[in-house]
């Protein structure tokens, strides 16, 4: 059955409006303002319940609707830059201060308090403090790992990432190929995760053969900071990743093991020459100039002392991007530091894990 197209008239002025029109172009009127009323009185029930992240997917939903370029789009943009500095702060308030909220580390301190009455009632205090911390790394654990594993379910996810691993395995052995894919599984759900904590959607990671992987936004990142967290999360998790597998190197005295390291801190550090749609770029979005002349100082620096020819190209890239002003005039000294913090780590890994891998990368 073919439903007969009927043209939607403004119900202000009476024009006939084509499909996809966002406002009414004789008067302006808001074609899905019903829709975007019932958006805002989510958004707003979502952040007086203190979750900024259903917030922001609320009003990223709004953005969709409104025309660019309107009053209403700038307003909406502007909630979100707000609600995405909320969700960092409660990050920030979080790691600073932990447990204070549940219910269950209140027991923990009045169990604390408890055992001033004595060396047994202390042993047992101490006790369930340990029971309650374990049971908080496991639950914490735990949701980590789910989140971790959701890329599996997901076909197209699995399957390039298996056609990736096939394609690994015949040059390099299978072993060396797992080892890299999973890097890169890594490296992208630090991405996935920052985009689900902003409230933004996107796809599942996707693996292409020799050329790495990605994860596609399906909406846009209008802030420069949400921007720049989001894209450095990936060589953040990535950094995890090659740490861990150094670890296991250092413990097995297993040469493949530096070399997944390696490469993998050498690819994180790859994405973050500021060119292109690379981390690195994205990275630098939200920088001053004053800043991207320090990350390349960092990079020059962590050249100086590992002699390794790719820093010398991102503090190159990186200077010519220092030259210019940034134009959405941003300030972010997190950022900045992060971006220094992770091309130093990711340099000296590179470097030490390089010299216990003498198949080199
Ligand atoms: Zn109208
Ligand atoms: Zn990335």
């Amino acid at each position: 059955m073919i439903t007969p197209f009927a043209p939607a008239t403004c119900p202000t002025c009476g024009t006939e409006l084509a499909p996809r029109l966002l406002a009414c172009p004789a008067c302006g009127r808001l074609v899905h303002g019903d829709e975007l009323r019932a958006i805002v009185t989510r958004a707003e029930a979502a952040r007086a319940a203190g979750d900024a992240t259903a917030a922001l997917v609320e009003w990223r939903r709004a953005l969709e609707l409104v025309p660019d370029g309107s009053a209403q789009h700038q307003t909406i943009r502007d909630h979100i830059q707000a609600l995405g500095r909320e969700v960092d702060g409660v990050r920030a308030a979080a790691t600073a201060k932990p447990n204070t909220a549940s219910p269950l580390a209140e027991r923990a301190q009045r169990a604390e308090k408890a055992s001033r009455r004595g060396p047994i009632g202390a042993i047992l205090a101490a006790l369930v403090a340990v029971l309650l911390k374990g049971k908080f790394a496991i639950l914490f654990l735990l949701g980590k790992l789910k989140f971790v594993l959701l890329g599996f379910t997901k076909l197209g996810t699995l399957s390039s990432m298996l056609l990736s691993v096939w394609v690994y395995a015949s040059m390099w052995g299978w072993k060396y190929a797992v080892g890299l894919i999973v890097s890169l599984y890594l490296h992208e759900m630090g991405h996935v995760a920052a985009l689900s904590r902003y409230g933004v959607r996107a796809t599942t990671p996707m693996f292409v053969p020799m050329l790495g992987a990605y994860v596609r936004l399906q909406q846009p990142l209008t802030d420069p900071v949400q921007d720049a967290r989001t894209g450095l999360a990936g060589p953040v998790w990535g950094l995890v990743a090659a740490v861990v597998a150094y670890v296991v190197f250092h413990v097995t005295r297993e040469p493949l093991w530096a070399a997944i390291a390696g490469t993998g801190a050498f690819l994180n550090l790859f994405n973050l020459v500021p060119i292109w749609a690379l981390d690195g770029s994205r990275g630098f979005r939200s920088m001053s100039r004053m800043q991207r002349w320090i990350a390349v100082l960092v990079a020059a620096g962590a050249f100086a002392v590992t002699r390794e020819g790719l820093l010398a190209v991102i503090a190159a890239v990186a200077a010519l991007r220092a030259f210019r002003t940034n134009p959405e005039g941003v300030s972010d000294s997190t950022g900045t530091a992060l971006y220094c913090w992770l091309v130093a780590t990711l340099s000296v890994l590179a470097f030490v894990a390089h010299a216990g891998a003498p198949h080199g990368r």
